[in-house]
């Protein structure tokens, strides 16, 4: 069965094990961002789409949970499989909806991959804990449960990786799962259920609706929904975050972020900026742990700008098909319209603008693209400096020492994460305790952690306790059960 409709290109959703039309009427177009060429269209399904999927959920939570791990956890050793023999074409996929460059889309499939692996460790993941003789002749012991129907709410620059922060570890923990993919993004959810279905999950396991905010809505106020993932923008995750708590469901949201990266005067220049550049421009900036704001330290700071400066102008724009291309488009021209709002904002407010990617726009017209723009002498009271712009502008700005430039993370909403590039062992020790950020880099531009460790924001970067991944994930996605035995009875 087609996961689309061949004649309207329009998508499907799986339900239950069935590849279904959603009952809206309303569909979107999905686009190539490097090419504006409809590839697909979404629909927009409706809460009764959602209830369908959740009452499907619900029917296959009460087989699955019973399911011995080891089992379950063979389902994902297969799936683990497939995904290793379809990374390229899995790759493809990403770059043909979401616009990154081939190689970041290689690596987001590896990251996903690595999350199954992670997750298929479940038998030894799911034991719980013992003690004997708490009291004489009283034992203690705890189990791990899984939860029910988890609903999961999904952004578009990731729609390998963020899917599988989720789904594998919900469902080896017993879960069942409805995922809701960006409508931006959706293409590459279909493949990865179907790769799933491949690997032997029973159907109504792992479900998919499409659509935008009905089928949040859906989720969130489902009573048989008993957890909520979400990742996307800041508004929505505190949305999502307020709405399901209210529901009385567990919650973790994860949100937008500004990342600072802090350039301290002794560090290697060039390689700083190598690492900058990468950060600030990889993915065209639409990475939630992307460089945004430099701040350079000291006497160098004209030195450091300079060579940025330098670099961005040597930076390859494209289609991420083409080898040589690092920059590529950013996800649709409406975003990129909010971001021209961004750079005239920027100007207004007094910023040096050093490098302008506007120039470029014309020149690429078949594509939504925006060249690589570095705004110098931003204060932290800019709107540029305070704001997920989300797109390949960098501000740039100047700090007198390091507990200056730690005053700026501290006064930033957002604590995703956070870089210093230095040698100084020092420096580096009053970072990594000051940084008022989740996930730190020491000489590193793109901290963001692997599946065995919680992907970890502060601040108005997450909602809610348990992050994704790592035992937080765990946590997340089990509750636990205490037994107290008297054997003396
Ligand atoms: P988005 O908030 O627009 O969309 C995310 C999801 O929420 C989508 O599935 C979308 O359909 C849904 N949604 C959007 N508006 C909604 C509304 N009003 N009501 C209900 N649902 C709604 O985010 P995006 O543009 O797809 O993704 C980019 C954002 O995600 C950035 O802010 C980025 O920083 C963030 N992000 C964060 C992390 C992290 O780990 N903190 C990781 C990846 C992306």
């Amino acid at each position: 069965m087609s996961v689309v409709n061949k004649d309207t290109l329009l998508l499907k959703n799986y339900i239950n094990g069935e590849w279904v039309d959603s009952k809206g009427s309303e569909k979107l177009d999905v686009i190539n961002p490097a090419t504006k060429e409809v590839i697909a269209t979404v629909p927009v399904s409706t809460k009764e789409d959602v209830n369908q999927a959740v009452q499907a959920a619900q029917q296959a939570f009460n087989t699955w949970k019973d399911v011995p791990s080891p089992k379950r956890a063979r389902v994902l050793f297969k799936y683990h499989s497939l995904l290793v023999d379809q990374h390229e074409e899995l790759a493809k996929l990403v770059v043909q909806e979401n616009g990154k460059a081939y190689k970041e889309a290689y690596g987001e499939v590896q990251r996903g991959i690595e999350c199954v692996e992670f997750a298929s460790g479940a038998p030894t993941l799911l034991m719980g804990e013992t003690l004997g003789n708490i009291a004489e002749e009283i034992d203690s012991e705890m189990y791990r449960y899984p939860l029910g129907v988890v609903g999961g709410i999904t952004p578009f620059n990731f729609p390998m990786m963020v899917p599988l922060w989720m789904f594998p570890l919900a469902i080896v923990c017993g879960n069942t799962f409805v995922l809701k993919p960006s409508e931006r993004t959706p293409l590459l959810a279909n493949r990865l259920v179907e790769l799933f279905t491949q690997a032997g999950a029973p159907k109504g396991v792992l479900n998919i609706v499409h659509g935008a905010h009905d089928v949040v809505n859906g989720l969130i106020e489902h009573d048989d929904v008993r957890a909520i993932s979400f990742v996307g923008s800041q508004p929505v995750a505190k949305y999502v975050y307020e709405r399901s708590a209210v529901q009385g469901k567990r919650v973790q949201a994860l949100s937008g972020a500004k990342n600072h990266h802090i350039v301290m005067p002794d560090c290697d220049v060039e390689k700083a900026v190598q690492h900058i550049i990468s950060s600030a421009y990889g993915s065209a900036g639409q990475r939630c742990m992307a460089c945004s704001a430099v701040v350079l330290v000291g006497d160098n700071a004209d030195q450091v700008a300079s060579k940025l400066r330098e670099k961005a102008d040597e930076l390859i724009m494209g289609n991420g098909l083409d080898d040589e291309v690092l920059l590529t488009p950013v996800i649709r021209q409406q975003h990129r319209d909010t971001v021209l709002g961004y750079i005239q904002k920027g100007l207004a407010e007094g910023a040096n603008l050093i490098r302008d990617g506007r120039k470029e726009m014309d020149e690429m017209p078949e594509g939504n693209f925006l060249g690589p723009t570095i705004f110098d002498y931003v204060t932290p009271t800019m709107t540029i400096a305070k704001e997920e712009i989300f797109a390949p502008v960098l501000s740039l700005l100047r700090a007198e020492d390091l507990d200056e430039a730690l005053e700026y993370i501290r006064k930033s909403r957002f604590g995703n994460g956070a870089t210093i590039y230095t040698k100084d062992a020092k420096a580096i020790r009053q970072f990594r305790e000051e940084a008022d950020a989740g996930m730190l880099g020491v000489n590193v531009g793109v901290p963001a952690t692997m599946a065995f460790f919680p992907f970890s924001g502060w601040k108005d970067s997450f909602y809610g306790d348990l992050h994704v991944n790592g035992k937080d994930g765990l946590n997340f996605y089990t509750r636990k059960k205490m037994i107290t035995s008297r054997f003396d009875f």
